[in-house]
């Protein structure tokens, strides 16, 4: 199961003054120019090329933020040394400001129909519309900024030949799609030492998430590889050349990011839209929980 953060954003005038929630929007990340694949407005910002608040599946961000999937993807599988978090889950604030504490207490009530409008509507006004079911928490606007971003961590992750050919022949570092682990009768895992190997023999179609074998001519430097280096029978890669077996090769890698590059767009365009409502940063925090 997949686990969505729910981020509300309250600032106040000063210390003595009541939070409100306020709608915060970056850059949107579907679409360029507000339209979509179809040429009809882009379904997630309507066209309007802007997001509300801070919607993306981040695992990276979860677990800084609130210790939420740390180094732990799907299944609970390992995909890095994980992150020091800012803070464990606090709860909801006690002065949560009173529109956000309705917003709560009405979604506990509504049902069905009614509670999909209430979620709109508050989606419309302060970019989220739910709180999640667990591991809520609050931060405030200092202490993301007094987060070391720029300190690093190992990710570790299963990338696909195809993915792997295509990163190295762009002579690049660390894949840019991954996966936390892959099992199946037809997925073989593979050293970079025998991707390598296999690298000029094969081709692939379609992008990363549908990648297929096209063509394979193993060479004699490939099959000795794949001999020597795993613990595979040698026929697999003659059934897979042949379209007998359709295999899934996966490279495992570890790879080195700090901790602003994995969390992307949190560090580049969330955390500068909150610092450009021109408070202090201890009049404006974040709210939120998780879902799954
Ligand atoms: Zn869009």
């Amino acid at each position: 199961m997949g686990c969505d953060i729910h981020l509300f954003v309250e600032t106040r005038e000063s210390a003595s003054e009541p939070w409100r929630p306020v709608r915060v929007t970056i850059a949107c990340g579907w679409c360029k120019d507000g339209s979509g694949r179809d040429g009809k407005p882009c379904y997630f910002c309507k066209g309007t090329q802007l997001e509300g608040g801070y919607q993306d599946r981040n695992y990276d961000t979860f677990a800084i933020l609130a210790n939420v999937r740390n180094g732990r993807g799907f299944a609970g599988c390992d995909t890095g040394d994980g992150f020091i978090p800012i803070s464990e889950p606090r709860g909801l604030p006690a002065d949560l400001s009173s529109a956000l504490r309705q917003l709560r207490e009405d979604s506990e009530k509504l049902e069905d129909e009614a509670h999909d409008a209430h979620y709109e509507k508050c989606k419309a006004d302060f970019g989220c519309g739910w709180f999640g079911d667990h591991s809520h928490s609050w931060l405030s606007l200092r202490e993301l900024l007094a987060c070391d971003w720029s300190r690093t961590t190992k990710h570790r992750g299963m990338v696909s030949l195809g993915h792997w050919i295509k990163m190295r022949e762009a002579g690049k570092a660390k894949p840019e799609s991954y996966c936390g682990g892959a099992s199946g009768p037809m997925v073989r895992e593979v050293s970079e030492t025998v991707a390598d190997a296999l690298r000029p023999c094969v081709k692939f179609s379609g992008d990363d998430h549908f990648e297929k074998l096209v063509e394979a001519n193993w060479t004699r430097e490939a099959l000795s590889a794949w001999r020597n280096l795993t613990s595979y029978p040698e026929g697999d890669l003659v059934m897979w050349s042949r379209g007998e077996k359709a295999l899934c090769v996966y490279v495992p890698m570890e790879w080195t990011d700090t901790y602003a590059e994995s969390v992307g767009r949190f560090h580049s365009a969330f955390i500068p839209a909150l610092v450009a409502l021109g408070k202090s940063p201890d009049d404006v925090r974040i709210v939120f929980g998780f879902d799954s």
